[in-house]
């Protein structure tokens, strides 16, 4: 039997604001341990929770941006669970009225648009840390409560997706609408930005679902995508072999790349959510809904195909110049600047930027060179003045010491040459001293003709425009 897997992802992402969710305290990564606490997000008795608005208008934004539907008002529930990390016993998420819902997420596989719904977008607070000592004279587990109430934003997705490809794409797709809109820093090593897939196995045809496995503790893109290729081979080997797979919720193991069982899954009828009694209601009227709206920068694959459509880009161009906001938005000042065509600039921004972000490790915004350097240096090539070869020691040069590669093509004296009456005076001569070539290629060698354009490079140090060079040689073989 066939067997086709269905999966669907539970994201939580936490939000950049500069305080907690429901206190003042600052949300800053690596502080020391407590440091950031108060009677609130401690959760002391008799303190009362007030919404943070920046939060809130974060999670308002995604809702917006994954095309969901906004309804007048939304409201917080308390989910009641014990965990050594959430003091309060309870934590304020949604579950009666989510702030979005019904919402899709356009996603690029194989050059092909594939749609995976959004169930909901909700706002919710983080639980603390678990710290187990790592030294094995120390015993025990202590809690950092840092951060605890720092604001989350939970995504729900349909599972709308069939293999890993999808899984993937969809994660990049979402972590760069994350970042687009600058709501969070996404920093999956520091657990800011976690995604649980859930994965189920039907026979081909079938339609109803079969048992859920969600998969947690999963630290990035990589891990998930290997995660999920093992729990859709574990099942399969399970279902083959005739085992009755339970829905329960899965750990997943990096260092031996494989899952273990850790709970069967509860349903949401064991948290008792009930309406926090100490938040009111949040009214969204139309006109804050279209000023958040407003605020939407345009989203990554409505750039990625503007990118293929404007500037006669291919799928994967616009893909790589796109998968990073920032990166876009410097391919796009080169552009504003001109002097080279979009295509010029786009292949100097993926292979050569890029690979020099790679080594050195940085990122866009330390690259030395501002975007009027890399312009310049495409013009340059596209220009004739100088070839890609020596293009390329001047873009080492250029980003050694942030120099303008016009300059630095002057000073080493680099320019290629394309003066015609100069570069004819060498060709003469090469063919006046290579009467053998000039025979064979008279007797029908085409191949003697390459033999005659190497000494005139070597004569001119290789500077000469390789094209002239061509023209000038056949011209005066024809004449001849
Ligand atoms: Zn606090
Ligand atoms: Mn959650």
């Amino acid at each position: 039997m066939k067997y086709e897997a269905v999966i669907g992802a539970e994201v939580h992402a936490e939000l950049a604001t500069e305080t907690k969710l429901f206190c003042g305290c600052p949300t800053t990564f690596g502080a020391p341990p407590n440091t950031q606490t108060c009677p609130v997000c401690l959760g002391m008795p008799g303190v009362l929770p007030v919404m943070n608005r920046k939060a809130f208008e974060c999670a308002l934004k995604i809702a917006l941006a994954l095309n969901c539907r906004v309804d007048e008002i939304t409201s917080f529930d308390r989910k009641n669970y014990y965990y050594p990390d959430l003091p309060k016993n309870y934590q304020i998420s949604q579950n009666h009225r989510n702030l979005g819902r019904e919402g899709y997420l356009d996603i690029v596989v194989d050059g092909a648009l594939k749609r995976v719904n959004i169930w909901n977008v909700h706002l919710e607070e983080d639980a603390g840390k678990l710290v187990h000592p790592e030294s094995s004279s120390d015993s025990g587990t202590l809690v950092d409560l840092n951060r605890t109430g720092t604001p989350l934003l939970e995504i729900v997705s349909a599972p709308d997706m069939r293999n890993t490809a999808e899984v993937e794409a969809f994660m990049k797709t979402l972590r760069n609408i994350l970042l687009y809109t600058g709501v969070s820093d996404c920093k999956m090593q520091e657990g800011r930005l976690r995604f649980e897939p859930s994965i189920s196995l039907r026979p081909v045809g079938e339609q109803t679902l079969g048992a859920r496995v969600e998969v947690k503790n999963v630290g990035s893109i990589t891990a998930v995508v290997k995660a999920v290729e093992y729990e859709i081979e574990r099942q399969t080997k399970a279902l083959e072999s005739g085992e009755k797979l339970p829905q329960e919720t899965r750990l997943w193991d990096d260092r031996l790349s494989r899952t273990a069982s850790m709970r069967r899954k509860e349903t949401s009828a064991d948290y008792r959510y009930f309406p926090e009694p100490d938040l009111v209601e949040v009214r969204i009227s139309e006109e804050w809904q279209a000023k958040v709206r407003g605020t939407l920068p345009e989203l990554p694959v409505a750039k990625r195909l503007r990118f293929q459509k404007s500037f006669g880009l291919g799928d994967y161009e616009a893909a790589v110049l796109t998968d990073d906001k920032s990166f876009a938005d410097y391919y796009e000042a080169c552009l504003a600047i001109g002097g080279a065509s979009p295509k010029a600039i786009a292949n100097w921004m993926i292979n050569d930027v890029l690979r020099h972000l790679n080594e050195q490790r940085i990122e866009m915004a330390q690259f030395p060179c501002a975007p009027a350097r890399v312009a310049a240096l495409a013009g340059l090539v596209e220009k004739g003045t100088i070839g890609l070869g020596t293009a390329r020691e001047v873009f080492a040069e250029m980003v050694a010491a942030d120099r303008d590669p016009a300059e630095i093509v002057k000073s080493k004296g680099l320019a290629q040459i394309s003066d015609e009456s100069f570069i004819l005076e060498v060709v003469n001569r090469v063919l006046a001293a290579n009467a053998k070539s000039v025979a064979d290629y008279k007797a029908g060698k085409s191949a003697a003709f390459n033999a005659l354009i190497g000494p005139v490079m070597r004569e001119t140090k290789g500077k000469a425009n390789p094209q002239v060079v061509r023209q000038l040689l056949e011209k005066r073989l024809a004449e001849s």
